[in-house]
Formats: C-alpha cells, structure tokens, sequence
C-alpha cells in the first residue's frame, strides 16, 4: 500500500508516512485507496475480540511492513484496557473510550502511534513534536515515556487546559518536556508546523510531528466503531454515531471504517461553539476561524486539521460529505443543561465533550425519526474534567487512582510566548 499526500506532491510507504507525519507538500498522509474487509470478517465480528479486530484492521493499512507477531505485540498492549458500550437509554449507548493509562480516547491512537514510530525507528535519534488542547499531549507523553532515543516537546496553550490535564502533561520528566505557551491551541498548532518545517531544525534533527495529522494515530482509532458494531449489532437496528470533534481525527477514522465495509447508518459531527465544519456543511464554504474557549476545550480547534482528509475522502464534494454527515454546534450552555439532565434522569455522568456528542444524537433524532441506535464516543472520564463536571452537577465526583497520581506529582514546565524564534532558540540548543 502506498500513502500519498493530499496534496499530492509526494508518495511514499507507511513506514515514512509515520516517521514523518506531515508531508513536505504540507499536505497529510493518506493510504492510496481504503482496504476492504472481506464478508467473513463482518459475519464473525461478534465473536472476535477487541484486539482481533485491532490486529485484521491495522494489518490491511499496514501490510508486509511489520511482521506479524510484532504487529500482535503492539495491539495487544496499546489495547489493554476495556471499550465497552454503555446502555444510557433505550435506544443510546456511549461508547467509553477512557478506560486506557489517561483517561481519554487519545490513549489509543497516541499509544499505537508512539508504538510504531519505536518499531520504525529502530532506536536512532528523534524529536517528537505534540501541539496539545488538552488530553493528546499526556497521551502521547504516556506512549513515548522512556523510549530510548526518542524526545518528545509537548506545546500547550497556557492557562487554557484545565488543572488535571496540566499535571498530566507537565510531571512526566526525562524525555518529555512541557513548553506552555501564551497564546491558544492554534498557536501552538502553528509553531509545532513551523518547527517541523525550519530547515535548520531538521538539519540538526530528526523530527516529527505526534498530532492526529500523523496517519498512525488515524488507523487504531477505526478499530473501536467494528468493536461498537460488535457489541451492539445483536439490537438489530440501523448504528449511528455522534463524534465530539475538534481537529476530526475521530470522525475521519470512523469515515475509514465505514469505508472498509462497515454498514455505519450515519455520522453526527458534534461540535462546541467552533462551529468551522457545521456551518461549512451549511454553505458550502470552509472558512477557518480563531478558536473560541468553551467547557469543552479539547474541541476548541478553530482550522480542523483533518478537514483535508475528509475533503480528499469526498472528493472536496459537499454534497458527497452530506450524504455521510449531519454536523450540529452547541453552546455551553445547552451542554450543561444535558449533563444534568442525563445525571438526573438516567444517573449516567457525562463529560463535557460526550454531553455535546448525547445533544448531537437528540438533535438528529428528532429530524430523522429512524429507529436507531446512536452510539456517542464517550472520549474522556468525568474526573478529567472535575471542576467543570462538580461545578454544573453541583456534587462531588470520585477521581479514579490513575489521575489522582498525576495530581501529587510537581508540574515541570518551559514557558514561552507564542514566538516561533523564541521556540526554535530553546530548541536548537537541546542535544
Ligand atoms: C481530542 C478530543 C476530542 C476531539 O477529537 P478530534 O479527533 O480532534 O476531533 C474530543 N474529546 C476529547 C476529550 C478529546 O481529547
């Protein structure tokens, strides 16, 4: 399988695509068509396990270019935590994706990416570079911490995450540095760009980018709407699945399986107030925005990143987009009034982002009237998010061990504003 960049301006292997992440076009990796599943798969899917599923999606991107056995190693340990589907209502279930080492989804990709950079690497030198809204960065820290060779430079927008997130980026220590920046989550998009693609950077080092633009953290992500279908096809109903986006990595991996030959009825992209892609299905028009703050602000994204995928995956045809995806905004407001309301009425603890992913599902159920079962992905853990979570539910929530830990750890950080110069100075003098 080759991988090309959506700007078309440069093809290579899976093996470069991941080492590199961005392509020198500035375009983004893409495999050069999407892999079918054969009809036996599909039949058996209710009988095969999480990482079963893993290991026959991840081969079909991945072919000869890693041998099997390593392939099974990788998968069963980035997998090593539950992802089941909670019934919520009659006819909702939420997929909890943060049962992983940080609480959030990003655990998956993060952690099979950092994987399979390792296993490409074959331990020679690397920077890895992370811009962060909050929950990728720890991720990511998790997958790499103590990698031989490999130093990853974490970005995030100071001030702007929320106080566990910080911890969980900032007390890592030894080959994981916090730069917090002044300014917001696009700034620091931009100076993650901007470094990797400074000559004299590159010279000295070998660099790469660890955001969802890297093709590895896209392919894992698919893994978990078969493992949805898995569980829940015995319901007999048409499966629709509502994503709390931001850069729409998530979405754009579901678009993946989809395209495997997975029957997914419909998308619902949710959104906050960063209602870039909403209203671009509205008009037809893409126009990027700055970002605003919201509660929930790992989807505080103002130019998607993966807009270029999805674009490419439709051939830059909006009609062809509608046909997939409905997208609905939602302010923070009609996202708290949900939290209680799903707290009260069925006891189910929403974080903010699944509580924009629940009103997604209401909303298009009230315009379609089909009887389906919509799946939100639940991509945090409450306690990720305590203040927010205790302050609108107006009760104390419990925080699991894993993030407690983080909270008794010293925050270690760099700070810079938002000045590329400044940024590249600090790094030039690293070894
Ligand atoms: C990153 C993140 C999102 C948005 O996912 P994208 O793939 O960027 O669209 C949603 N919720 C949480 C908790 C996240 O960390």
């Amino acid at each position: 399988m080759k991988y090309i960049s959506t700007r078309k301006q440069e093809e290579t292997n899976i093996k470069t695509a991941i080492l590199k992440g961005l392509a020198d076009d500035g375009g983004l990796f893409m495999p050069e068509y999407i892999p079918q599943l054969d009809a036996g798969f599909f039949e058996n899917l209710p009988n095969l396990s999480l990482q079963e599923i893993g290991f026959r999606v991840a081969k079909e991107f991945l072919g000869e270019s890693i041998f099997d056995d390593n392939l099974k190693e990788i998968i069963d340990e980035v997998l090593n935590f539950e992802i089941p589907a909670v019934k919520i209502t009659e006819n909702i279930y939420s997929l909890e994706l943060f049962h992983g080492p940080t609480m959030a989804f990003k655990d998956v990709g993060a952690r099979f990416m950092a994987r399979m950079m390792a296993y490409f690497s074959e331990g020679k030198p690397m920077k890895v570079v992370v811009a962060t809204s909050g929950d990728t960065g720890s991720a990511v820290a998790s997958g790499f911490f103590n990698v031989a060779g490999i130093e990853v430079y974490i970005l995030y927008p100071k001030g702007k995450v929320s106080p566990l997130q910080e911890k969980q980026l900032t007390t890592w220590g030894r080959n994981i540095k916090a730069l917090e920046i002044d300014g917001t989550f696009d700034d620091c998009q931009a100076l993650a760009k901007q470094i990797l693609s400074d000559e004299e950077l590159n010279q000295k080092f070998t660099l790469t980018s660890a955001n969802s633009i890297n093709i590895a953290r896209l392919i894992p992500q698919s893994f978990y709407y078969f493992w949805a279908f898995a569980q829940l096809e015995k319901l007999g109903k048409p499966i629709v699945f509502s994503v709390p986006s931001g850069n729409f990595g998530n979405l754009t991996a579901g678009l993946f399986a989809k395209k495997m030959g997975l029957p997914i009825h419909h998308f619902i992209a949710s959104t906050n107030a960063n209602d870039v892609v909403p209203k671009f299905l509205e008009t037809g028009n893409y126009e990027s925005k700055p970002s605003k703050q919201t509660i929930s602000n790992a989807m505080d994204v103002g130019n998607p990143s993966n807009f270029e995928r999805m674009k490419s995956l439709f051939n830059d045809d909006v009609s062809e987009f509608k046909k997939e995806i409905e997208s609905y905004s939602f302010s923070d407001e009609a996202t708290k009034e949900t939290m209680i309301k799903v707290k009260n009425d069925f006891g189910y603890t929403l974080d903010p982002h699944g509580a924009v992913a629940y009103l997604g599902l209401e909303k298009y159920s009230e315009k379609s009237n089909a009887d389906s079962v919509g799946v939100l992905l639940e991509t945090a853990h409450p306690a990720k998010f305590v203040e927010v979570v205790e302050d609108v539910l107006k009760t104390k929530i419990e925080i699991p061990e894993k993030l407690e830990a983080f909270n008794k750890k010293e925050k270690q950080s760099v700070e810079f504003s938002a000045e590329f110069e400044l940024v590249k100075q600090f790094l030039m003098a690293e070894n």
